[in-house]
């Protein structure tokens, strides 16, 4: 049985000494049997988090942000290869803060995408519309071309992994999360299209997690539903209760 993967995206919160915190009061919450859980940590904070993580190796980490080239003059970026060096095992690509605060575009997307591939770190490729373009009824349109460019260079020689994430831009940070109906068919779509276009086999192990205002009272419902493999979750996950609770309601 394929376990849920519960993330957790910091975001830019918790410096070294409050994700040591975390981590002391995390662990001790988790009970067995837990599901797959990724935690994000600023970039600053990811070799103390590989630390206060011991003795809780299955807890995984990954990183925000990756530069697509493997070193050189780009001040303040980090590469999927250093990423890898300081253990992380994933990395967020394309995730709307990313897309819209910082002016992320498909092509860069792409290239961090095959960045990760190449370096074997897991892309979690971040797709989500905008309210605006849900009113105009674009959300197809828009995951649809959000995913397709960001997979164009993926590689799927020697077992390469993948997950994806449906955060609708309006959902997240908001308090507002998508009705099941939204979800339902914004994952449905995202299904289709990896069946269609990397194959019913790997697309069959491709997670789909969603992301957008998941708490600990909504996460077990969002869970139960078809073709949700995980959720993604901002807020409330620096709190080592709520998001324990979450990953309690993903527990196989
Ligand atoms: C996110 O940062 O990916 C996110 C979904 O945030 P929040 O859970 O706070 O909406």
């Amino acid at each position: 049985m394929t376990r849920m993967v519960i993330a957790g995206n910091w975001k830019m919160h918790h410096g070294p000494s409050a994700a040591r915190k975390f981590f002391e009061e995390f662990s001790p919450r988790l009970s067995e049997p837990e599901p797959h859980i990724v935690i994000f940590p600023p970039a600053i904070s990811l070799s103390t988090a590989v630390e206060s993580r011991r003795g809780r190796p299955e807890v995984d980490l990954g990183i925000q942000n990756i530069h697509w080239q493997p070193k050189g003059a780009f001040t303040g970026e980090h590469s999927a290869r250093m990423a890898m060096g300081a253990g992380a095992r994933f990395a967020l690509v394309g995730h709307s803060e990313r897309r819209h605060v910082f002016g992320e575009t498909d092509a860069e997307v792409e290239l961090k995408v095959s960045a990760a591939n190449a370096e074997g770190l897991t892309a979690v490729v971040c797709v989500g519309e905008t309210l605006e373009e849900r009113r105009a009824g674009r959300v197809k349109e828009v995951i649809v071309r959000q995913l397709n460019a960001a997979l164009s260079g993926f590689s799927q020689e020697g077992g390469k992994s993948l997950l994806v994430a449906y955060e609708p831009v309006w959902a997240i940070g908001t308090g507002e999360t998508a009705t099941a109906d939204d979800v339902v068919a914004a994952h449905g779509i995202l299904r289709s299209w990896l069946q269609e276009s990397v194959g019913d086999t790997f697309a069959a192990d491709v997670a789909i997690l969603y992301g957008g205002s998941v708490n600990p009272a909504n996460a077990a419902d969002l869970l139960a539903l078809p073709n949700v493999g995980g959720v993604l979750v901002g807020g409330a996950s620096l709190e080592p209760e709520s998001f324990a609770k979450i990953a309690e309601a993903g527990s196989p």
